[in-house]
């Protein structure tokens, strides 16, 4: 029988009660180590002071409003992003899918506007995630996302990852933008060089073309910066936030250029809840506290420490491990035995990783992780790694 829950997700059978900066507490009273925060989402830990304060003041207050009306806690999170990022303006969801959605739309538009209505194609890369509705998984094209949901929404076509010659190729006037992530999450934590983003952004510049940047998981602080393009020092035309803006309430963004976002006037899109005032409210707390530059290089500084514990496990077992990948904490190790094996023994050691595609655990914990946390995590991870080498051993001579 079906279970009450849709079940499509296949689920470790632990249940949370409970959050403690980094820390889990389970149902038993166990509690783990956090290095996925909800997948990026929990970017200052659970239950950090000032969030619970905020969310709490204005819950009191007022949650919702229609966006028929001016919304001053929206507006006063706009500004915060307006002024701490190349974008001119911005339009807020519930979700990172949402922001595809806006995206897609909002560079259609742009062309349709200027005249140009066959340019509709966005082109996107091999590895993708852009989130689950029609156009991000029509975005992502594989066939682990798309089959069975045709037909598929027409426009997109995907390029080899990192490929610049293929971009140079497909680029034509039916072409309205790119979509990229600087760093695929999903994917694996496959990180674009900037020499590769400084060429992507060139091209786009020469031929017109919009270049979108999904920085979803990447963005807000993970890579030591506040968004993961400005290490290239490029500038997207548009940009879609989540996950972590939010610190754990749903909330997303659409970032962009007065020039890109020209073709969006009153009427051509809305959301019901996005840019309600609880939202909003929880979310400028969290852009204040990672924005600030002291906090950003502390980010920078813990994810270097993580990485030189990281190389060291690898270099502590090799037949496991092939290598660290990532910036900040956004981290990924790259697994030699299934990577499943690997965050299932780590659950062994109450220690939360999350699995990726190209086998590769995912590693983002909260921004804010203590020193003696990242320690511990990559110990646990080492008597993780011990168990599998056991586990190893045995079926051989099984
Ligand atoms: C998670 C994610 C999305 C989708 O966000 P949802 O909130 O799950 O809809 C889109 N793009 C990237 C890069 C993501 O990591």
């Amino acid at each position: 029988m079906i279970s009450a829950v849709l079940p499509t997700y296949n689920r470790a059978p632990l249940a949370f009660v409970r959050g403690e900066g980094s820390w889990l507490v389970a149902e038993d009273g166990s509690r783990y180590l956090d290095l996925g925060a909800g997948i990026a989402v929990n970017a200052l830990g659970h239950a950090h002071p000032k969030l619970v304060k905020t969310i709490a003041d204005q819950a009191a207050k007022l949650w919702h409003v229609s966006n028929l009306y001016r919304i001053p806690e929206q507006e006063r999170l706009a500004d915060l992003l307006v002024a701490n990022t190349f974008a001119d303006t911005v339009f807020f969801t519930n979700s990172g899918t949402e922001t595809m959605e806006l995206a897609v739309k909002m560079a259609r538009k742009y062309w349709y506007e200027k005249g140009q209505k066959d340019r509709t194609d966005i082109l996107a890369f091999d590895g993708a995630f852009h989130g689950r509705s029609s156009a991000a998984i029509a975005a992502a094209g594989s066939e682990k996302m798309t089959k069975g949901f045709g037909p598929l929404l027409p426009g997109f076509r995907q390029l080899p990852f990192g490929d610049l010659a293929a971009v140079k190729a497909a680029l034509n006037d039916r072409v309205a933008a790119i979509i990229v992530e600087p760093i695929q999450g999903e994917g694996g934590i496959r990180v674009l060089s900037d020499t590769f983003l400084k060429e992507l952004r060139a091209v786009c510049n020469a031929s017109g073309t919009l270049l979108i940047l999904d920085e979803v998981q990447c963005g807000m602080g993970r890579t030591g910066k506040l968004f993961a393009h400005e290490w290239a020092g490029i500038e997207p035309d548009i940009m879609m936030v989540a996950k972590g803006i939010g610190g754990g309430f749903p909330l997303g963004a659409v970032l962009a250029t007065e020039e890109a976002a020209s073709g969006m006037v009153a009427g051509t899109h809305g959301s019901t809840y996005g840019g309600n005032p609880l939202g909003c409210a929880v979310g400028a707390a969290v852009v204040e506290e990672i924005a600030d530059p002291a906090f950003l290089d502390e980010v920078s500084r813990k994810g270097a420490l993580f990485r030189q514990r990281l190389e060291g496990l690898v270099a502590a077992h090799p037949d496991l491990f092939e290598a660290v990948r990532g910036q900040g904490l956004i981290l990924g190790l790259k697994c030699k035995v299934p990577n499943t094996d690997i965050v299932k023994a780590a659950y062994g050691e109450h220690l939360l990783t999350v699995p990726a595609a190209d086998n590769v655990i995912r590693i983002l914990p909260a921004l804010n992780i203590p020193d003696a946390d990242i320690a511990e995590a990559v110990q646990r991870l080492d008597r993780a790694a011990v168990q599998v080498e056991r586990d190893l051993a045995t079926a051989h001579v099984g």
